[in-house]
């Protein structure tokens, strides 16, 4: 008698190109690299990857339905997937981050993707509420597993699901699984706190995991820039620049975003915070090229530009680094003598000299200015390959002249 297919595990190799990559860290195998495969595999299968030699590679989860077809968990000695196993991954996501952050710092990653180990899945805290979200179908087979061993390891009041667009379907369909809340109860707002001021996060149905984490290490740096500055923060959402802003000593604070929903969410986030009412703070819904191209003629001591994605896929990539150049001229064009433009990037398809150099070029295009400083993603978004690191941050000052 043979067994299941589906019991048999799933032994595959790889191009020579693609053995490289893996055992150089890279975590996504393409299916046209995949030369050899023992059986057919199902979504979530864990696959073994042997190298020429015959030797174990890596360890990874297989999904027939996408072009990367294997996402490495592990990439190394020989190892299996057992539950101590998947504990001891969490574990060690977990001692990173605790490192890191005191009772100031309530919201943040606790794990991020393929940096972690866990490609396509991210696990944000907000207080007592987890929020885990699945951008690839793979983990959905293990998923009552895997959410045991999360609230094992991290504990939590709640624990909401939250699912990429393009898997929504097949989670349903397959595995009767939706967005919401897995674990306890929670409201969509929950309170949690970022070096000590107090921001709401959306987490059953806001962006991403319901605020931007990514962005805290460059929220505080905008916070010493910020003393007895009028500020103006481009793509405001819930005003976490802004707050900051606030905090560092600016004279007045404007928020600039096109949706109501995200300047609503920004004025609670002030009041949850008693200091910040001491600091005008102002408001303008509007599409920001339009508004800085052509709006009222008001001019800012530090501006901050963090526009979401601006290239969803590879084609949009020379759109979005025109955009990023007609943002940074228009920004500069508001600012007075000796301001500040902290210009941000969070696409993945424009890399980090393709962003900077549109901020350059518009800046000697107007003036002389002199670069302050440059950064990425906060310490508990790693980034342990090249297509991670999609957070690009960059702070000029204008000359005084
Ligand atoms: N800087 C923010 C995150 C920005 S998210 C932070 O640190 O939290 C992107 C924001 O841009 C969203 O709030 C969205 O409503 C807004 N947005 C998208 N397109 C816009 C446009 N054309 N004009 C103004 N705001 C826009």
């Amino acid at each position: 008698m043979t067994a299941p297919a589906s019991t048999v595990t799933l032994r595959l190799r790889l191009t020579t190109t693609a053995e490289r990559h893996v055992r150089g860290g890279h975590p996504w195998v393409y299916s046209d690299s995949v030369t050899e495969q023992n059986r057919d595999g199902d979504i979530g299968d864990i696959a073994v990857i042997y190298d020429k030699k015959d030797k174990f590679l890596a360890l990874g989860l297989y999904d027939p339905t996408s072009p990367i077809r294997v996402r490495v968990l592990h990439a190394g000695k020989p190892a299996r997937a057992t539950p101590e196993w998947w504990l001891e991954r969490l574990l060690k996501a977990k001692t990173i981050r605790l490192a890191h952050f005191d009772d100031d710092t309530t919201g943040f990653r606790w794990i991020s993707g393929e940096s972690d180990g866990f490609p396509g899945l991210v696990l944000d805290r907000y207080a007592e509420v987890l929020v885990l979200k699945l951008y690839s179908a793979i983990w959905l087979p293990m998923l009552p597993n895997l959410v045991g061993w999360i609230l094992t390891t991290f504990g939590a009041s709640a624990l909401v699901l939250r699912l990429s667009r393009n898997i929504q379907d097949i989670a349903r369909s397959r595995w009767g699984v939706s967005e919401g809340c897995l674990h306890g109860h929670t409201e969509n707002l929950v309170v949690f706190r970022e070096n000590g001021i107090a921001f709401e996060a959306e987490v059953i149905q806001g962006q991403k995991t319901g605020f931007y984490l990514d962005q805290r290490d460059n929220r505080a740096r905008v916070e010493r820039l910020a003393a007895d500055q009028d500020v103006l923060n481009v793509f405001s959402f819930s005003g976490g620049f802004s707050l900051y802003a606030a905090r560092g000593g600016a004279r007045s604070v404007t928020d600039l975003d096109i949706s109501k929903h995200a300047l609503e969410s920004a004025r609670r986030n002030f009041a949850l915070n008693d200091w910040a009412a001491k600091v005008p703070h102002h408001q303008i819904q509007g599409d920001a090229f339009e508004w800085l191209a052509s709006g009222p003629r008001q001019l800012f001591d530090l501006i901050i530009c963090d526009p979401p994605s601006l290239a969803r896929r590879e084609s949009d990539r020379a759109g979005a680094i025109r955009a990023y150049h007609t943002l940074a001229s228009s920004c500069l064009k508001r600012l007075r003598p000796g301001g500040i433009l902290v210009a941000a990037s969070c696409s993945a398809h424009v890399s980090a000299d393709e962003f900077l150099g549109a901020v350059f070029d518009a800046a000697d295009r107007l003036c002389p200015s002199v670069e302050l400083w440059r950064s990425g993603h906060a310490v508990d978004h790693p980034a342990s390959f090249a297509e991670a690191n999609y957070l690009k941050c960059l702070a000029l000052r204008v000359s005084r002249a």
